[in-house]
């Protein structure tokens, strides 16, 4: 079992240099493959890349593999990936047609004991580390809508000042897609303990869920361009300056 990232001395780079200049979804997959742009390629067991079709209307964006996804090199298998498929069939939108990805490609995750890897929450130094591979799959994709899943992802692309408490479920004016939209991560249903606002909370997950399927309903479908690659590999921007004064 590979050691916990704390164990190790954090390498902060960005990943932009590695994306390739041109390719498709599996190149651009490949490439990431081989990842070592933070310290988290010596704490996950791979690359977790995102996956759905090449020319997905949808594109959800979460935090982080968890320890399922891990194991399985698939984004969305876990308890989580549960609860947003049951989401997403209660909004009647097809699983099948989405792309799942996530704003950082690696497990990070502490020793729980006996053996068990509890999930840590990537830092804005790896966020930004990652950031050049989701620019990625966003030009190759080219969604109509972009979901994303809690606070790690909106930040990813929104900006570290962004807050999904203010800001939740409304439709955001964002330069990469004509839809942009912030949720909870289905994560958060299952940490709730409390039934009844457990319930809630999925309620209110489906209903968001809900808004996108029927904005997508009323859109139609844009045209897919030829894809810019190199201006993802030459740029790590989106994020702002990361400076020493960062939290971890
Ligand atoms: S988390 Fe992202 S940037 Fe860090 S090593 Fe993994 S793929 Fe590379």
């Amino acid at each position: 079992m590979p050691e916990p990232a704390s164990a190790h001395e954090p390498y902060y780079g960005s990943a932009a240099p590695l994306v390739p200049a041109s390719g498709d979804l599996p190149a651009v997959a490949s490439a990431a493959a081989a990842c070592e742009a933070c310290h988290l390629w010596l704490c996950g067991t791979q690359t977790v890349f995102g996956e759905g079709p090449a020319d997905a209307r949808i594109m959800m964006i979460g935090e982080q593999p968890g320890d399922k996804e891990d194991l399985a090199a698939h984004p969305f298998v876990g308890p989580a990936g549960a609860v947003l498929d049951a989401a997403l069939e209660e909004a009647g939108i097809d699983r099948k047609t989405v792309y799942l990805t996530n704003a950082v490609k690696h497990f990070k995750w502490e020793a729980g004991g006996v053996g068990k890897r509890i999930h840590s929450k990537p830092n804005r130094k790896e966020v930004f580390a990652c950031k050049p591979w989701l620019d990625a799959e966003i030009a190759l994709v080219k969604p109509d809508a972009i979901v994303l899943l809690g606070t790690t992802a909106a930040q990813s692309m929104l900006g570290p000042s962004f807050k999904l408490s203010q800001h939740r479920a409304e439709f955001l004016p964002f330069s990469v897609a004509p839809f942009v939209l912030a949720t909870i991560h289905p994560s958060a249903v299952l940490r709730m303990p409390d039934r009844e606002k457990r319930h809630q909370m999925r309620d209110e997950f489906v209903r968001d869920l809900k808004l996108v399927a029927r904005m997508l309903e009323e859109s139609p479908k844009r045209p897919r361009a030829k894809l810019a690659l190199d201006a993802v590999s030459l740029s790590a921007k989106g994020f702002g300056k990361i400076d020493a004064t960062m939290e971890p």
